[in-house]
């Protein structure tokens, strides 16, 4: 009898259980938003990446719905061969300007644009310098780049530019590729050094706004806004799917690289564009990003009053040092932090835990929105104090 070709799957299952690693999704009902219902039952939402509650905006449905009723559910084909529409570029150019860059492409998710991008921009020849935290999308498109890779520890800039000067003339093209809010640590790159360290080495820098675009800067165009580096040459990718509360990803730029990226992005050349009910409320997300910037002010005014509360009641929990609305509490395990989600769970919170092989470090990540009210935020202290005070970790 041949071998089952297929048995490695279940060891494999049993290993990934064994270790507290096995996920598994959860069902959300109705509409997103500050709270919402999680297998029927209503749950405060510490979990979404929808910083100002725009998912469930009614203006966004509208938006949403006028464009399914005028151009249909699907694009029908990529956008060089049919699939492009006028919404499309308005989309874009909406983005360019916010951002203030010559010109902007959409893909459609933030994956894909990182993807296409890193892997148009570099090759076999090249050099690609990754912080040693990115997301799993830049780093997969540094391997289907074929460039060199090499990774530096988290932020470390002195490491970055002794790499760079031992290695930068053995090769073509130089790309430094970041996060700019990191997604399951909520720092922040140090983008002026980083600027800085590409003009002096001639590198190409890209960074990916996933976390920060509509959460960062005066008028949330970004960590290049908040970092006051509007202007300054760099590749700059986005998603239309966490504060945009939409689907779908960007590159913001030049105008060369943007026309270069339409002609050699594969993940932009070769799928469906976007549909136009997501293209439709990403645009309508970004007029009312730029017409009420009260928003964002009371996302931060939020994150403040979080991280206030967490100081004045537990002084001694172990927060990663965070600039944005992303709070991870670090957990010695993957089991303490399964078992802390699930209290936090059984009282009627939405947090979850964040294990190996995502992050090195087990957690639960808490991620605050705009909308959350005061009494959101208290239950949240309360409850954790509550959990850890009885099981201290
Ligand atoms: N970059 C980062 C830093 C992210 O956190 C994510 C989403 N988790 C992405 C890119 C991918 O974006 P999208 O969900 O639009 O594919």
């Amino acid at each position: 009898m041949p071998q089952d070709p297929y048995s490695w799957i279940e060891a494999s299952l049993a290993t990934i259980h064994k270790a507290n690693w096995y996920r598994c999704v959860q069902t959300i009902d109705g509409r997103p938003g500050a709270t919402v219902l999680l297998s029927g039952e209503e749950v405060i939402n510490f979990a979404s990446n929808d910083y100002l509650g725009l998912a469930g905006d009614e203006r966004l449905i509208k938006a949403a719905i006028y464009a399914t009723e005028k151009m249909g559910t699907g694009s029908t084909g990529s956008r060089l061969i049919s699939g492009h529409r006028e919404l499309h570029r308005e989309l874009e150019q909406a983005i360019a300007s916010w951002k203030q860059t010559e010109d902007a492409i959409v893909f459609s998710s933030g994956y894909l644009a990182n993807l296409g991008a890193i892997a148009a921009l570099v090759g076999k020849r090249d050099l690609i310098l990754s912080d040693q935290y990115n997301h799993s999308s830049l780093k997969n498109g540094a391997v289907l780049s074929g460039a060199e890779i090499l990774e530096y520890p988290h932020c470390d800039m002195e490491t970055l530019k002794t790499q760079l000067s031992q290695q930068r003339q053995n090769y073509r093209r130089c790309l430094i590729i970041t996060d700019s809010v990191f997604s399951m640590d909520g720092d922040l790159c140090p983008l002026p050094e980083l600027l800085d360290i590409a003009e002096d080495f001639s590198c190409m820098l890209l960074i990916d706004e996933a976390h920060s675009t509509a959460v960062l800067g005066k008028t949330g165009a970004g960590c290049v806004e908040h970092f006051h580096s509007t202007g300054r040459i760099l590749i700059q990718i986005g998603t239309l799917s966490k504060a945009l509360g939409s689907l779908g990803g960007y590159v913001a730029g030049s105008a060369n690289l943007i026309d270069y990226l339409r002609n050699r992005a594969p993940s932009w050349i070769y799928t469906t564009a976007l549909s136009p009910a997501d293209t439709a409320a990403a645009l309508a997300a970004i007029k009312i990003v730029q017409q009420e910037p009260q928003r964002l002010m009371q996302l931060w005014r939020n994150v403040d009053y979080l991280k206030q509360l967490i100081k004045e009641q537990l002084p001694h929990l172990k927060l990663l040092p965070t600039e944005s609305p992303i709070l991870c509490l670090q957990l010695p395990t993957a089991a303490d932090a399964l078992r802390v989600g699930k209290q936090l769970r059984n009282h009627g919170i939405f947090a979850p835990a964040i294990r190996p092989p995502t992050v090195p470090t087990s957690r639960i990540r808490i991620s605050v929105m705009a909308t959350h009210e005061a009494a959101h935020i208290e239950k949240l202290v309360s409850v954790l104090s509550k959990i850890l005070y009885r099981t201290p970790i």
